[in-house]
């Protein structure tokens, strides 16, 4: 069974849609950037808690959570009634291995990312780790429309302070926009688009990819990749890719 320990809201963002943010302060001890922590509340006499990935850098407090709002879901339609000053429970500690340890530095990291997936990246770029390791590095944020484009502050901060080595790169399913691509992940990449808007080839040699969010983009960038000569990272066998499904 999960420790858990207990912490409170102290702030709280809805994006647009049924997208939101919460802060919380809660003593969660030290973890690395793209763990995640379980969050938890006691409905109808039970403790329910699903994983989150944290959007705060290890250095950064309070903890903090990007999700969105599954109407069918247990725990989001609760998750985003919560206000400033409510309680919850979080887990005791993060999990999971979804980090900078397991990449493989080389010249360019790809970060891609669907829906509330992209809060895991910012986590892991508001550190310094893989700006030192990578000569560039390409986040690419499949969602449905502009309005699920959010942490766009965040982003123009890291814009601004890696210039030469960050891309940006926004793809969208059912909507459209100036600054977007539009269509699914695996589509640009089969296309070719993808890597001639980073202006960077996806090479075994020069490559490393996290892939985040749902289970159909992963398994189609990995048929991708696997069909060009990349293989999954693991951690006796280094590779090219990792991986974390959220649904
Ligand atoms: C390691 C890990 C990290 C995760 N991190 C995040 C995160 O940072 N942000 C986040 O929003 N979710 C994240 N999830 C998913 C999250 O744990 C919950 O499943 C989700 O918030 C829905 O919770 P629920 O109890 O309302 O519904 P659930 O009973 O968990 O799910 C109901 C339905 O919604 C689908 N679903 C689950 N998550 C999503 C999603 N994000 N978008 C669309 N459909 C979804 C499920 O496949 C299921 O069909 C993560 C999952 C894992 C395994």
């Amino acid at each position: 069974m999960a420790d858990w320990i207990e912490g409170r809201i102290t702030g709280k963002r809805h994006w647009s849609q049924a997208l939101y943010s919460l802060q919380i302060d809660a003593p969660l001890p030290s973890f690395r950037a793209g763990q995640y922590i379980k969050v938890a509340l006691d409905l109808d006499g039970e403790r329910v808690g699903r994983p989150y990935s944290l959007v705060n850098a290890p250095h950064e407090s309070p903890l903090e959570i990007y999700f969105n709002e599954i109407p069918e879901g247990p725990l989001t339609p609760k998750l985003s009634d919560l206000e400033v000053g409510d309680r919850v429970w979080v887990s005791a500690k993060a999990s999971g291995v979804f980090t900078m340890d397991n990449v493989v530095s080389r010249r360019h990291l790809w970060m891609l990312a669907t829906g509330t997936a992209l809060g895991v990246y910012l986590s892991m770029l508001k550190t310094m780790e893989p700006w030192e390791r990578f000569e560039r590095i390409i986040l690419v944020h499949g969602a449905r429309n502009t309005g699920e484009l959010a942490y766009g502050e965040t982003i123009a901060e890291l814009q601004a302070a890696h210039e030469e080595s960050f891309t940006f790169i926004t793809a969208l399913t059912r909507d459209s926009s100036e600054t977007a691509l539009q269509g699914r992940i695996t589509n640009l990449l089969e296309n070719g688009v993808l890597e001639d808007t980073a202006g960077a080839k996806i090479t075994a040699d020069d490559s490393h990819l996290m892939l985040c969010g749902n289970s159909e983009m992963i398994k189609d960038v990995r048929a991708w990749l696997e069909a060009h000569g990349l293989h999954r990272h693991r951690r006796l066998e280094p590779g090219h890719y990792t991986t974390e499904q959220y649904h």
